[in-house]
């Protein structure tokens, strides 16, 4: 897939919807408890206590995350609190616990460790790996059509980039920041809304 420089917001949660929506029902609510039970009904990366409330319970975190094709399976879920999943995103869980509990970061790994070795995982190299040849065909068929989209919505907003800016405007935007100068940095983006596609530039 081509790298895209423009609505990376908009493809980030279309690519990951996508591929969550292929591994949805992967795990049952039998591996859900052997999960649970691993770690005492604790959240992975805090510690705290489930509350059993679907609200505020505990959820199913991917430790490879869906964007990288890792699935919701045994061996690549821990549970996570609410606060710890909307955190972490999509950062590496070693390096998400050393930043976030700097204190309780080695215990807390090793325990992750020693899960991944009770139940080792593979992730698979291409994500519809698993499909029938129909369902391959589908899928890749809304890939496609994804992309053609996304086309579509790049060249909508190059149109309305010319009629309704001011041209001085977008000339120098374009000549200071260059290739750099993107829809998304156009739009004004509250701070405290996760912006995976930023980390994923650094
Ligand atoms: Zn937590």
């Amino acid at each position: 897939m081509p790298r895209i420089k423009q609505f990376p917001r908009l493809n980030y949660y279309f690519t990951r919807g996508i591929q969550e929506l292929l591994a949805e029902g992967a795990l049952t609510q039998g591996e859900w408890s052997t999960i649970l039970a691993h770690f005492e009904h604790r959240c992975a990366f805090c510690g705290v206590a489930d509350t059993g409330i679907p609200r505020t319970g505990l959820v199913a975190d991917h430790l490879i995350p869906a964007i990288e094709h890792g699935e919701l399976v045994v061996g690549n879920t821990v549970p996570a609190c609410h606060d710890c999943n909307d955190l972490r995103g999509k950062i590496d869980w070693r390096i998400f616990l050393q930043d976030a509990f700097p204190h309780d970061a080695a215990p807390r790994i090793k325990h992750i460790e020693a899960y991944l070795g009770a139940f080792p995982y593979q992730r698979p190299s291409d994500p519809a790996s698993r499909l029938t040849l129909a369902e391959r065909t589908e899928y890749q068929r809304i890939l496609q059509d994804w992309e053609l989209l996304l086309t579509r919505a790049r060249k909508l907003r190059r149109c309305n980039q010319t009629t309704q800016t001011n041209p001085r405007l977008t000339s120098s935007l374009r000549t200071t920041r260059g290739q750099r100068f993107t829809a998304a940095r156009a739009l004004p983006v509250s701070s405290n809304v996760e912006r995976p596609w930023s980390r994923a530039r650094r």
